[in-house]
């Protein structure tokens, strides 16, 4: 594969190409990840887009809303790229290659990019691949990155690590409700979007809303935020009704952050972590192979059979990856 072409027409804005890009940072051969390195290495990191994290739980409208939402907002002259974080076995495997027929008109758009979740990866093969494809699609030049996300939990997390704003949709619904998100999300949420405020749904939508944006005010306050912020919001995305609203608070979240300089501390910390995550992971993967798993193995015996305590034993073994 000639990189040096790839990395130019990527930078074009080429959409091809930046597919081609996000298969070669989601293969496991170690020669593609030799140039999918290679690849990230030259693109540099000087376009940012805005990063933009969408978790809710199947049904809630997600897809219906990234379809209003991302066509408003190209509608603008503005480039979308949307991709999926996603344990495969968290959907249903038809639902993969729903995303692009449910988000039908935006995948048609010429301003916009799809991409569904890869098939079988693993959770940390997830955040890499999905932290690599941003990078892509910065360089590519899109304005705005969608990240979506079912609400499975780890996800979240890996999502909140590699967004500016994190979105929470949510359905109207009885009042017990509330209890059905958990907190840890709450916390995370700059936004929280109560879609289908329309028709029968509207009262019960507004109601939802009041309780979040309640739930809300009791959280403790973050320096990061502007007065006012968490928010809860309703939304129509069948009706397109807020839309525009939403993405002003969006806007305005954003904005304010990096005047405050709260956008570039929140992606210096990201990457911070990311780093931590691989370096991590390759120390597992260390830990796997010879001659560090036999030494493990019989580590372990020792300590089982009481001939090492397991600090000492943990000691000798990192003594001697710290010589390796
Ligand atoms: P996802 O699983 O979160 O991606 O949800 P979908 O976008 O597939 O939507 C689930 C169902 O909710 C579909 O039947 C949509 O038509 C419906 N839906 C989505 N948004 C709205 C909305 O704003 N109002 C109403 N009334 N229904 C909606």
């Amino acid at each position: 594969m000639d990189l040096t072409q790839l990395a130019q027409t990527l930078k074009s804005g080429d959409r091809r190409s930046l597919a081609r890009a996000i298969t070669l940072v989601e293969s496991g051969r170690a020669d593609h990840r030799a140039q999918a390195l290679q690849l990230l290495g030259t693109l540099g990191q000087d376009k940012q887009a805005l990063r933009i994290g969408l978790s809710g739980t199947p049904g809630v409208g997600k897809s219906t809303f990234i379809e209003s939402f991302g066509l408003m907002l190209t509608g603008q002259g503005l480039r979308v790229a949307v991709l999926a974080v996603d344990p495969s076995s968290a959907r249903s495997g038809g639902s993969i290659l729903g995303d692009k027929t449910r988000m039908e008109r935006l995948s048609r758009d010429p301003l916009a990019f799809i991409r569904p979740s890869p098939s079988q990866a693993q959770m940390g093969g997830v955040a890499r691949r999905t932290r690599e494809a941003v990078a892509l699609c910065e360089a590519a030049g899109f304005d705005v990155v969608l990240i979506e996300t079912v609400g499975v939990g780890q996800s979240e997390t890996v999502v909140a690590e590699l967004c500016d704003l994190f979105i929470l949709l949510l359905a109207p619904a009885g009042g017990d409700e509330l209890q059905g998100v958990k907190r840890g999300i709450m916390e995370m949420a700059d936004l929280i979007l109560v879609n289908k405020a329309d028709g029968d749904l509207k009262a019960a939508a507004m109601r939802t809303c009041a309780d979040y944006a309640g739930a809300l005010r009791l959280l403790r306050k973050r320096p990061q935020d502007p007065p006012g912020f968490p928010k809860a919001m309703t939304v129509s995305a069948l009706e397109e009704a807020g839309l525009a609203t939403a993405w002003a608070e969006m806007q305005a979240l954003s904005e304010w952050r990096k005047q405050h300089g709260h956008w570039a501390s929140r992606r210096a910390a990201q990457a911070r972590h990311w780093f931590e995550e691989e370096v991590r992971r390759g120390l597992l993967a260390v830990l796997a192979h010879e001659p560090a798993k036999g030494i493990l193995t019989q580590l372990g015996a020792e300590v089982a059979a009481g001939q090492a305590t397991p600090e000492a034993a943990a000691a000798r073994l990192l003594a001697l990856l710290g010589k390796g």
